[in-house]
């Protein structure tokens, strides 16, 4: 593995937990469900999905401000105003939140809204926005690069992790193949490998690994069984509505369903999925 030093695990039993919230951990034994749509549309969508999360074992709330979209002519996020959103529906409903983070401008009104900053595949290997979460004091959420190797995967991780920053997950979301019909392969020997290589935990989206929301149960259930240590899926409340990436998107009773249904697989290999409702709460500093 190149000369990765401190990504890589020195023995098996090695494993670095991350501690969300005083509930929620990766790494540890429960595996950490993360929720929510592609990209925040408005207030009132995001207490919906918050509402019905609630009532479920997802401990994280996803939701993108800052979008990578292939085409410049489509919606880019809300910014600042999906910021306050995330902001909001965080302390309102005590829920860890994920985004994602695409320049290094973003980065300090991001880290002093939200719990965990994304990296998305398009940025896996944007080497100075890698340095500078390095210096940050937040959990990072790594996801592969769309074509990236496995070694290429750990490099990046090893950026943040030299610059500063022990808190990386890493995430497999599928990599570019010849076949289009799923959107992407998703690489669970990736994640078998990247669980014996690093001592990172590493969670899988199966959402946009394969594109189609009635395959992505199959894929969740395939990541747990392969070891991931969580799994990030989007839903809307409206799934066909969904502004990006809505042919991917779960309804909220689909999600729920969902991550009700892994409890005994997970249970086969020896993970747990959360109880529900109690395990929302933030780190009581607050953010940053
Ligand atoms: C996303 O999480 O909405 C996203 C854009 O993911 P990726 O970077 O994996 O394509
Ligand atoms: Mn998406």
């Amino acid at each position: 593995m190149l000369n990765a030093k401190l990504a890589v695990a020195n023995s098996s039993e090695q494993q670095t937990v991350i501690q969300l919230s005083p509930a929620v951990a990766f790494g540890g034994k429960e595996l950490v469900i993360i929720g929510g749509p592609c990209t925040v549309e408005s207030q009132q969508q995001m207490e919906t999905v918050a509402t019905m999360l609630k009532a479920s074992p997802v401990q994280v709330l996803r939701g993108g401000v800052y979008k990578p979209r292939t085409s410049p002519y489509s919606f880019q996020g809300l910014g600042i105003e999906g910021i306050e959103i995330l902001s909001q529906v965080r302390s309102r409903y005590k829920i860890p939140v994920v985004t994602e983070v695409m320049s290094i401008a973003q980065i300090e009104s991001l880290a002093a809204s939200v719990d965990m900053l994304q990296v998305g595949s398009r940025n896996m290997q944007n080497f100075d926005l890698l340095k500078a979460l390095g210096k940050v004091k937040k959990p990072v959420l790594l996801k592969r690069g769309l074509a990236a190797t496995i070694e290429e995967f750990v490099m990046a991780a090893e950026y943040i992790l030299s610059y500063g920053n022990s808190q990386v997950v890493l995430c497999e979301r599928g990599i570019r193949s010849f076949d289009n019909y799923t959107r992407n392969v998703l690489d669970l020997g990736a994640v078998a490998a990247l669980k014996q290589i690093t001592h990172l935990p590493v969670i899988v989206d199966p959402s946009h690994a394969v594109g189609k929301r009635e395959l992505v149960a199959p894929l969740a259930k395939a990541a747990v069984a392969a070891g991931a240590d969580g799994l990030i899926i989007e839903c809307h409340p409206e799934p066909e509505k969904s502004v990006s990436d809505a042919r991917q998107a779960l309804s909220l009773e689909d999600m729920v369903k969902l991550v009700d249904s892994l409890r005994p697989l997970a249970a086969v290999v020896g993970r747990k999925i959360a109880s529900g409702v109690s395990l929302w709460q933030l780190a009581g500093t607050g953010v940053c």
